[in-house]
């Protein structure tokens, strides 16, 4: 990297749908490269297309930089020196542009309607050519022009000329790439004098807003040569440039907005109970490999650690299973008390606590799931048996091993006198643990003569929580109190009573 070099590099998201993931990655790695090389990083609202732009994709943008503890140093909302940053709000800056483009007659009206282009399109499509204008408004009289503009001043789209020769620009990934410029033909560069489309305001804005490096998805690589071309005819400076690699889904095919398997929508992972932390980890890992054995990081050791020279090129998998590994891992790393504040609006949403339910029994509660949490969601479906008046549970889970009905209601009674006789005061899951282990041990023998503690505990355990996997019954009972715990007994006992002995 050139140290003397102003390093400012920009997210340029159109606001037309949510916020996915492939946005997520770009903005991430160019707020890294900006905090780097101690440069600025800069949001762009690409709003031109004002059928489909909306606020609330605006929004779902600030919202998802908000979420990930991405931010801007320039924008809309931050301010700085070079806005507005909204593309909508620059259509002064464009006049001038496309007035002077029109001027130097490197840019024309073009009158062709729509049937007309499509009819040449699929001509040409059907000679296996590629579909570019035909030049037919190109080289029209000034005089035709001119009366064509008086009668329907509305009418025309502006397109570039075109000029027949070879662009090549040097990747940063990816080295010199080489475009002709005839397979893009005269393109459509602006509906009228003050809108111009995307290639030729993201140029404009890359220039007046002094973007030193423009760090964006491959599937842009094609509007490069364009880009280019647009600057060389209005004779301002180019960026450089750098295509981050696809993402691609776990069949190797590019990953869509819409793929039926991976959802691309950031704030989606929020809702879903995924730690920002884990997923701004995650994405950072599509596409950058840091060459060690290293799997987490935090954004600031990302920072320190991100370096061009580490991307790749090849597509990036995103693996599902990779990501919830990874949310597990922050989830463990999480205190008690914020563990507890993350999982509450899960199981208030679910309808199983209210708003004012003990914290610090709430807080022994999603601990005891904390290990085996991948999302925070998934607490909802650990926990609910915690809350649930009757648990709804199939009467043979109570069954260890062989254990006939009579022998699975005699074990459940065995628990019942024991904790019974535990004093209100001893009720602490140490004090039960040493009780239980106690009796279990000397309850049923093996043939070897040795303990099989199941045979007490694991009847136990379901009677408390209805779930084949569980928290051990000593924690369990612990938060459910003593009077609850002697009840789910009791009804365990009940259901066993209820069921023929098949054994
Ligand atoms: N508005 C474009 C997009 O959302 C920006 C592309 C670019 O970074 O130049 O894909």
């Amino acid at each position: 990297m050139d140290e003397k070099q102003k390093i400012r590099v920009r997210m340029a998201p159109s606001p037309t749908g949510p916020f996915h993931i492939g946005s997520a990655r770009t903005a991430l790695f160019n707020y890294l490269f900006a905090k780097k090389y101690n440069g600025k990083f800069i949001l762009r609202i690409e709003d031109t297309d004002k059928e489909r732009s909306e606020k609330k994709w605006e929004n779902d943008i600030n919202d998802a930089f908000e979420w990930l503890g991405i931010t801007c140093d320039e924008g809309p909302g931050k301010g700085g020196d070079f806005g507005p940053y909204r593309q909508s709000e620059r259509t002064g800056t464009y006049r001038k542009y496309i007035e002077k483009l029109l001027a130097e007659n490197k840019a024309y009206p073009c009158f062709c309607s729509e049937k007309e282009l499509e009819i040449h399109r699929q001509y040409l499509l059907s000679q296996g050519k590629p579909p570019v204008y035909s030049g037919k408004c190109r080289d029209l009289p000034q005089k035709e022009t001119k009366e064509k503009l008086t009668r329907n001043p509305n009418a025309p789209v502006i397109r570039f000329r075109t000029p027949n020769k070879k662009i090549s620009f040097n990747d940063i990934l990816r080295g010199k790439i080489e475009y002709e410029s005839g397979i893009f033909g005269d393109f459509v560069v602006a509906k009228d004098s003050q809108t111009p489309l995307y290639n030729l305001a993201c140029v404009i804005d890359d220039y007046e807003m002094q973007i030193s490096h423009v760090i964006r998805g491959e599937e842009h690589i094609s509007n490069t040569p364009r880009q280019i071309l647009l600057a060389e005819s209005l004779a301002i400076k180019t960026p450089q440039y750098l295509h981050l690699p696809l993402i691609l889904n776990q069949q190797r095919a590019k990953l869509s907005k819409r793929d039926p398997q991976i959802n691309a929508k950031v704030l989606d992972y929020k809702k879903d109970g995924y730690l920002a932390e884990a997923l701004v980890n995650f994405i950072a890992l599509l596409g950058w490999n840091p060459g060690t054995d290293k799997e987490l990081f935090s954004l600031q050791e990302l920072i320190g650690e991100f370096s061009v020279e580490k991307l790749q090129k090849a597509g990036a998998v995103f693996n599902k299973q990779k990501l919830d590994w990874l949310n597990g891992r922050y989830i463990r790393q999480l205190k008690p008390e914020k563990l507890t504040e993350l999982c509450a609006p899960y199981l208030i949403e679910a309808g199983l606590i209210g708003k004012n339910f003990p914290f610090d029994v709430l807080t022994k509660i999603v601990c005891l799931h904390q290990e085996r949490l991948k999302t925070l969601s998934e607490i909802t479906a650990m926990a609910a048996f915690f809350f649930q008046g009757n648990l709804d549970y199939d009467a043979d889970l109570l069954r260890w091993n062989e254990m006939t009905n009579e022998e699975i209601a005699e074990a459940l009674q065995k628990s019942e006198k024991t904790i019974y006789a535990v004093a209100q005061s001893d009720w602490t899951k140490e004090k039960l643990s040493e009780i239980l282990l106690f009796e279990a041990e000397k309850f049923h023998q093996r043939a070897d003569g040795t303990g099989d503690r199941g045979w007490l505990l694991w009847p136990l355990r379901i009677s408390l929580s209805g779930k084949k996997a569980s928290a051990p019954p000593f924690e369990i009972a612990e938060i459910l109190g003593k009077e609850k715990t002697l009840q789910r007994i009791k009804k365990a006992i009940e259901k066993v009573k209820q069921i023929r002995n098949n054994i």
